[in-house]
């Protein structure tokens, strides 16, 4: 119900405070059931095999043939049903944001390039932003490199460790392994062919993000070819879907707080802590570059090309870097991404929404970087030494391997697998890094996402399309006044 005329409004906590407040809450609540919830506590509910009986294996037996659930107790089967139930909620939340993903990608960017009007300012903004994504993406893994090279983890896990972490994660290195295997079956050219739908409806139902953004170039830029009459009707419909998309954006991110909370409880209560330790320094490293690149080279770009400060940038930005670190993922970051980068930021649509969509998928400054150090870290296990030439070889393959992979959590081993092959590393050696990988995935991605804007705010500067702090002051206030539950403005 709308406020009475004279009544105040009470000012609420800001989103990014309540997000911060059910991360905090997750991760300590996590805590407290990783150390506190053993596999006695288990078998003393008659639960023997906790991963099967949480998935509602019901069949699950013993090694020695005998039924590993035997008789659950009502507070086992209390805790499946509170578990389950976190795990429905951040599962909820993750779902309706990829499905926002696609539309928000199609119909603002057929709006951004129909509304510029001008093919060869398109042609420009798309050569700065590939441009400067690929220089940031070198530039990280150059950072990553330097950093494993001074701080040598590997030298950190005595020769015991190792084989341990190699025997534990072996199975799941094999997966991804795998996985990098059916993707490196395309050349090059095909990749580069591929970037072409063949059926764009096909795109858009397989979520293909790359081919969704040419296919939003393509129907954009025919429609800036055609007469006002004819093309004048579609962009008002995609304009207003634009809108629409925005407003569940808003509403979904009300929910944000408690689905923050139930993506990372789950993550932490998970979280193999003893691992943690062994590959701390290892962990100390990827963290302290993403650091840097957050700290020093991105205000630092900032400032030089746009004028904008940190802390403006930081403060517009977080709602998205908070959701980024819960989710390890920045395509479902994306449309709270674009909500921050345009509304809290003032870039404006039409450059945010080319070059956020691409950057969550071709640009992974955060990604790149954790390569560096993870194929320097696996090659010292191995007591190899890679010398320049190889570093360089690194430079160039996680720099071209990054395009292409998908936002998703743990594209970023997958794609480790291409880079340790490019200068013979052994892929078992994978296996070493993979108990802190979701960890460490949930920081790169924030540095990634933090990059992405980074560079739209760069691009909008540059090409005059970036509102003013005070602008975007204005304009919240606004909306504000506005009030988000009455009717929409004329
Ligand atoms: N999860 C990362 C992202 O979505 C990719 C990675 O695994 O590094 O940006």
């Amino acid at each position: 119900m709308a406020d009475a005329p004279n009544t105040p409004r009470r000012k609420k906590l800001g989103l990014h405070w309540q997000i911060i407040i059910g991360l905090v809450l997750g991760i300590v609540v996590g805590l407290i059931v990783n150390v506190a919830w053993t596999s006695n506590t288990w078998a003393s509910m008659g639960v023997d095999n906790p991963a099967a009986f949480l998935a509602g294996d019901a069949a699950a037996v013993l090694e020695d043939g005998s039924p590993a659930n035997a008789d659950p107790s009502v507070v086992a089967r209390t805790v499946r049903f509170v578990r389950n139930s976190v795990d429905f909620l951040g599962d909820l939340f993750m779902r309706c944001l990829r499905f926002i993903a696609v539309p928000i990608v199609l119909f603002s960017l057929i709006v951004g390039v129909s509304s510029l009007n001008n093919i060869a300012k398109l042609s420009r903004i798309g050569g700065k932003t590939i441009g400067i994504y690929l220089v940031t993406t070198a530039v990280a893994i150059s950072f990553g490199l330097l950093l494993a090279n001074i701080v040598r983890p590997g030298n950190f896990v005595p020769q015991e460790t190792r084989d341990q972490l190699l025997l534990t994660y072996q199975a799941e290195a094999e997966e991804d392994q795998q996985t990098a295997a059916r993707g490196q079956a395309q050349s090059g050219w095909e990749r580069l062919v591929n970037l072409v739908p063949s059926n764009p409806f096909g795109a858009i139902a397989g979520g293909n993000m790359l081919q969704i953004v040419v296919l939003s170039l393509a129907i954009g830029i025919g429609l800036t070819l055609v007469p006002t009459a004819r093309s004048g009707p579609v962009i008002a419909f995609c304009e207003g879907m634009t809108d629409a998309i925005i407003k569940l954006v808003e509403i979904l991110m009300r929910t944000a707080p408690v689905a923050v909370f139930a993506l990372i409880v789950i993550v932490v209560a998970d979280l193999g802590l003893d691992v943690l330790g062994a590959l701390l320094v290892y962990s100390l490293c990827v963290v302290g570059g993403l650091a840097l690149m957050a700290v020093v080279v991105y205000p630092l770009v900032l400032k030089l090309f746009t004028g904008v400060g940190p802390g403006r940038f930081y403060k517009a930005i977080a709602p998205a870097q908070l959701l980024a670190f819960s989710s390890a993922s920045s395509s479902a970051t994306l449309p709270v991404t674009m909500e921050c980068v345009e509304k809290r930021l003032g870039v404006k649509e039409e450059v945010s929404s080319f070059v956020l969509p691409l950057g969550a998928t071709i640009n992974m400054d955060g990604t790149a970087l954790y390569q560096g150090v993870a194929a320097v870290f696996i090659a010292q296990l191995y007591s190899m030494n890679l010398g320049l030439g190889d570093q360089l070889a690194i430079v160039g393959t996680a720099t071209l391997a990054s395009i292409g992979t998908a936002g998703v959590p743990g594209a970023g081993v997958v794609m480790l697998v291409i880079v340790l092959q490019s200068v013979g590393v052994p892929l078992e050696g994978i296996a070493a890094i993979l108990g802190v990988d979701r960890l460490l995935d949930m920081c790169r991605t924030t540095c990634n996402v933090t990059g992405d804007a980074m560079v739209a705010t760069v691009v909008a500067g540059t090409e005059g399309e970036l509102s003013s702090a005070e602008e975007v002051e204005r304009r919240l206030a606004e909306e504000e006044a506005r009030g988000f539950d009455e009717s929409p403005p004329n």
